[in-house]
Parts: structure tokens; C-alpha cells; sequence
């Protein structure tokens, strides 16, 4: 079924379907190329990722474990490089916030790929990184005056400024530092981006950036006249999980419109067009998201021609793909360990299959009512098809971690189940809910596994309790 079939929005779990929207898939074990990792494929029954198997990996690193294929990374990093046209100097940033550690922070640098943070907590691990602080953009609509000092005093290469308040304090910390700080305004185009439309409007009711118009034009005079400010361009974002061009299209004019303004009000040319990320990935079969190079030559040339039309030089074009980088790369490895069939009306029975994590490391369903693509793991099966549900093990009925799906009739405990597309927004959204430990980040490459954040345990969690300390000293 193509998710273009039905529109955007919550699907709620109460709603039977009846009948079921999507039938069982012909073969169960059949990995669809779009939603798995490039090197993910069956040997001998079992997935194998980057050559290491599933049963190889659940052994060594224990389960659930967040699974990234290093080769995927680097392939999808690249194919980005390659179609905005790094080379040229325009620029990708990787959103860090999809998910960041040390190791990804290294590759994406060795890849060419420049970083987005957003917190004080981000940009410390580009930095233990070593990623290269002028390749570092930070973002955020409410940074504190300390991460501002933090980002000034790392040398990162630009701040988007999110409100007059924060003009003003940037340029404050910026003096006092002694630097002139290259910034960024965020301006809201009128561009509400979901899934599978957009929708364009005058104004837009939400926290972040500038609305065009008086809010854009004042914050923009007020950056040109800090005296320890920069003005290098603008920014924009529209959303996340973008299937369709046409937003970033309208978003595009109307930040070329506002360059223009600028030259003429001001006599100012700016260096950077920057449109943002939200660039989507296929969660389920049927997802099918724009590449890389058919996004990139339908917004070079929208900013050509229009920056043509308008007499303007053409600026530095850059993106922040974050899910598109990463997503697609994860895959989560869950042990089974109980289920339960459950009568529905209709003559429906549900499996409940019960997983060793959950919406503590994996919050987009409950969030979002995201999609996702599950397999039996550990071997293949010829059982029958059956309509399951794959639930955490935490306290909440919401705890689903794939709330639609076909699994083989005879999954049982012990079982393994892979979900694909996990490697954005899962490890980085994780929570200790439930005082669970959260799971470790394992990169796969050459048939080899190392980890890349290890797993927490419960001496982690013990140890931000400040009463034990009290506890201990009074039992001695
Ligand atoms: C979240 C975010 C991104 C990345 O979004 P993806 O959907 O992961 O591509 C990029 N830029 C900004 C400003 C964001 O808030």
C-alpha cells in the first residue's frame, strides 16, 4: 500500500482496521532494500548486518542493542556531498540531535559533512570529538547565555539567532569575547511541511524563528547594526519526514524574496541560504522518499533562477539532513520474551509480542504514531503470517514499539526481532523510564562490531541518586 494513500496525521490505535489496510506480504523474510541497511541481508535464515549476525551481536552486546552500519553512514553522508555540491562550498550540515556520539561526530567530519547542535550537551560531544568548531552551526530557540559563551568561545563557524532577546544577548557575549560571531536569522516562510503535504501560509504558530515580514525585516537591521555580529545569511526549516519537494520549493522563494529584500534595504549581500532538514526516509514499504540528488537540483535551481530574476549573487546553499543520514543506517535487535494472543472483533486475533525495551528506547510511536518495519531476526520461517503488535516492557499500554505489523505465527520467546530504521530519533530520544538502562549504540562494518556508546546500567542509574550516598553512610 503507498503511504501517499492516506493522508497525514495520527492514526489512533482504537481504530480497528476492518479489514486489515495492508495484507501480509508475500514472504515474510524478504528485507525491502529501502528500509534496511545497504548490507543488511539473510545468511543462511539469519539477518546479518555488515556481515555480523544478529545471533553474533545480540551475544556480545546483550539486547536491545541500537545496531549502525558505518558503510551506510558514510554512503548516504556522501551522496549528499556529492549532490549539493560540497566541493563548491555549499554546505551539509548533519542535524546532531537525530542522534550524536564521538565516533558519528568523526565520520561525518571525515565524510566532509559540517554539524548542527543545539544544546550545550551537543556541542560538548562535537567538541570531545574534535569535530572542527568552524564546521559547527548551533541552533536552538532558547540557548542559554553559558551555551552561547560555550559556542563563542569553541569558535563554532555560525549561531542561528532565534529571537531579538537573543540577538541581543549573542551580541553582548560576543563582544565581551572579543569576536565578531557569524550569524544566522531563522525565518518562518509560511511553510508547514508534514509527511505527505504542506501547507502555506501567512503566519505560523510555533516557537521558532522570525515570521517574514516586520518580525524577519527588524531582526535583521538589529544584527546588522550589533557591532559584534555577523550577518551571514538566513535560515529556514519546515518540518521533518518530507516526502515532497514542493514545500522546500515555496520556502526556497520566499527566502531568496527576503535576500533580495535585504540587498535593497540594506545594500548587504548574504553569503548563506540555509533551507534546513527534514529530508524524509521510508519507514514501511511503500514509503518513497526523494534522493538526495533529485532534492538538490530542484532547489539549486529554484535559488538560481530566482537569485537570477532578482540580480542577486548566488549565496552558499546549505541543508541539515539529520534522519536522512542516519536513520536508515539503525537497525534496534530486540530478544522476545513473552506473547500473548489477543481476540479482536471481526474475528481478528492480535499477537502481543512482548520486547526487552520499548518506548524507553524507542518514543516515536508512542510520539508520533511513527510506522516501522520489523523482521524475525534470528532465523527464517515458512509459518503462516500473523497479525502482531510489538510491545515494550514498560508500564504503559502506549508502550508500542510497532503497532501494525506481519510476524511469522511460530515467533516465540528467545526469538530475536530487528526493527529497521531506528539509527534517528530513538537512541537520542531514549529515556530510563521505568528505570531501564538504556541500550547501547554498536557500529557494524566489514563483519566486525564495535561499541560506539555503551549500554547504561543500573550502577548508572544508582548513581545520580544522592540518597544512597546518606544510606550508605548511615549503615557504616
Ligand atoms: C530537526 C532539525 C533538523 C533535522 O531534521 P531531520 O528531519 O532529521 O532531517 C534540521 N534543522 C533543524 C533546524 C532542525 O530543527
Amino acid at each position: 500500500m503507498s503511504r501517499s494513500a492516506h493522508p497525514a496525521g495520527p492514526r489512533h490505535a482504537d481504530v480497528l482496521p476492518d479489514p486489515h489496510p495492508s495484507g501480509a506480504p508475500a514472504d515474510l523474510n524478504q528485507l525491502d532494500g529501502a528500509i534496511w541497511p545497504i548490507a543488511a541481508e539473510r545468511i543462511r535464515g539469519e539477518i546479518t548486518l555488515a556481515g555480523v549476525p544478529v545471533t553474533a551481536l545480540a551475544e556480545r552486546h546483550g539486547t536491545p542493542t541500537v545496531v549502525i552500519d558505518e558503510a551506510d553512514v558514510r554512503a548516504r553522508a556522501q551522496e549528499y556531498v556529492v549532490a549539493f555540491d560540497v566541493a563548491s562550498g555549499n554546505k551539509v550540515y548533519y542535524a546532531g540531535k537525530a542522534f550524536l556520539c564521538t565516533t558519528i561526530a568523526r565520520w561525518l567530519a571525515e565524510e566532509g559533512l559540517c554539524l548542527d547542535v543545539c544544546t550545550g550537551g551537543e556541542l560538548a560531544v562535537a567538541l570531545a570529538a574534535e569535530f572542527p568548531a568552524e564546521r559547527i552551526g548551533v541552533h536552538g530557540n532558547n540557548k542559554s547565555v553559558d551555551e552561547l559563551r560555550q559556542a563563542v568561545a569553541a569558535g563554532v563557524g555560525s549561531i542561528v539567532v532565534d529571537s531579538s532577546t537573543e540577538i541581543a544577548r549573542l551580541n553582548e557575549v560576543a563582544r565581551v569575547a572579543g569576536v565578531r560571531q557569524a550569524v544566522l536569522v531563522r525565518v518562518t516562510v509560511g511553510v508547514e511541511a508534514h509527511t505527505h503535504e504542506f501547507i502555506a501560509t501567512a503566519h505560523e504558530d510555533q516557537k521558532f524563528g522570525f515570521a517574514l515580514g516586520e518580525a524577519a525585516d527588524d531582526a535583521i537591521a538589529a544584527v546588522l547594526s550589533a557591532d559584534s555580529l555577523e550577518l551571514a545569511g538566513l535560515h529556514s526549516h519546515i518540518g521533518s519526514q518530507i516526502f515532497d519537494t514542493s514545500g522546500f520549493e515555496v520556502a526556497a522563494h520566499r527566502v531568496v524574496e527576503l535576500a533580495a529584500r535585504v540587498r535593497d534595504g540594506h545594500g548587504v549581500e548574504l553569503a548563506e541560504l540555509n533551507l534546513g532538514g527534514g529530508l524524509g526516509i521510508a519507514y514501511v514499504s511503500g514509503d518513497d522518499p526523494q534522493t538526495p540528488a533529485g532534492i538538490a537540483d530542484r532547489l539549486r535551481g529554484i535559488v538560481h533562477r530566482e537569485c537570477n530574476a532578482a540580480g542577486l549573487r548566488v549565496p552558499r546553499l546549505s541543508v541539515e539532513p539529520g534522519r536522512a543520514i542516519v536513520g536508515t543506517s539503525g537497525v534496534t535487535v530486540y530478544e522476545v520474551g513473552t506473547v500473548k494472543d489477543v481476540r479482536l472483533d471481526g474475528g481478528f486475533t492480535r499477537s502481543y509480542i512482548s520486547v526487552d525495551g520499548g518506548m524507553s528506547d524507542n518514543i516515536r510511536t508512542a510520539l508520533y504514531d511513527a510506522e516501522y518495519t520489523c523482521a524475525l531476526a534470528n532465523r527464517s520461517s515458512t509459518a503462516e503470517p500473523k497479525l502482531s503488535r510489538v510491545v515494550g516492557k514498560h508500564c504503559e499500554s502506549g508502550d508500542i514499539v510497532v503497532r501494525e505489523t506481519w510476524l511469522p505465527a511460530d515467533v516465540g520467546p528467545g526469538d530475536l526481532l530487528a526493527v529497521a530504521a531506528t539509527g534517528a530519533y530513538c537512541r537520542s530520544m531514549a529515556s530510563n523510564y521505568n528505570h531501564v538502562p538504556r541500550p547501547p549504540v554498536v557500529g557494524v562494518r566489514d563483519g566486525g562490531s564495535t561499541v560506539l556508546v555503551r549500554r547504561e546500567t543500573q550502577d548508572d542509574l544508582l548513581r545520580l541518586d544522592a540518597g544512597i550516598a546518606a544510606i550508605a553512610g548511615t549503615a557504616s
